[in-house]
């Protein structure tokens, strides 16, 4: 199937999940996850309305960035804080946030360019081994630790991946877990904190993450088919 096909399947899915569980489509961003693609793939995928793009390593974005379609960044991918400097200026969200160290650094760089970094705590409810992100016992204290000591960075909700299954019912259970925290902490009142976001949601799970309350949903494989990680190399 073309891309344009893949995208409006996933719109047309998006649409009618949210309308069944009474939710308004337009809260809920697709961003397409280009990471292996090609800037020609990614160019084709903004014309047929993509407006944000992710990608999970910093080298990636420094190859592709001049030569995209003007869109808006998301780093979704774990950011070693030394890569920080070279991403800071180029991405509008970074996801991915789970230490202290990795928050430090984005406010330090943030801060000598003088702007606000957007982020997003990353959550791992599953305590899933093989994936980052920080435990939902560890969020809170995280979440304050950056609104008392990082005044370039503005939290703007939590980022999670599931663990896969076979049944993506089955990870239903962990996006309610983050879509709770969320609610709790959008309450907080503080000029650096700006819940909007809950990513949550990739091809085989999105749907479930839409009942459960994502708001950006990041889509790869259902966009530009099964990633071929040999072309890179
Ligand atoms: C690769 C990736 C996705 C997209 O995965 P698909 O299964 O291809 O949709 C989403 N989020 C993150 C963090 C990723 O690394």
């Amino acid at each position: 199937m073309a891309l344009q096909d893949n995208i409006k399947l996933i719109i047309e899915e998006k649409n009618r999940i949210a309308k069944e569980v009474g939710r308004d489509t337009d809260e809920i961003l697709l961003c397409a996850v280009t990471k292996t693609r090609t800037p020609e793939e990614i160019n084709e995928a903004i014309n047929c309305g993509i407006t944000d793009i992710c990608e999970n390593k910093v080298q990636e974005i420094l190859e592709k960035y001049d030569l995209i379609i003007p869109v808006r960044w998301h780093m979704v991918g774990h950011l070693q804080t030394n890569k920080v400097k070279y991403i800071i200026d180029k991405v509008a969200l970074i996801h991915s946030v789970d230490s202290v160290r990795l928050a430090e650094e984005i406010d330090k760089r943030a801060a000598q360019l003088n702007i606000t970094m957007d982020i997003l705590i990353q959550v791992n409810p599953a305590m899933d081994e093989a994936k980052f992100g920080i435990t939902i016992d560890e969020t809170e204290a995280m979440l304050k630790w950056i609104l008392n000591n990082c005044e370039n960075i503005r939290i703007r909700g939590l980022m999670c991946i599931a663990p896969f299954a076979e049944n993506p019912e089955d990870v239903s259970q962990y996006f309610r877990e983050v879509k709770a925290l969320y609610d709790e902490y959008s309450k907080i009142q503080h000029k650096n904190l700006d819940f909007k976001y809950i990513s949550m949601g990739m091809s085989h799970d999105y749907k479930v993450a839409i009942k459960e309350g994502s708001t950006m949903i990041r889509i790869g494989t259902a966009i530009f088919g099964e990633r071929n990680y040999n072309k890179q190399n």
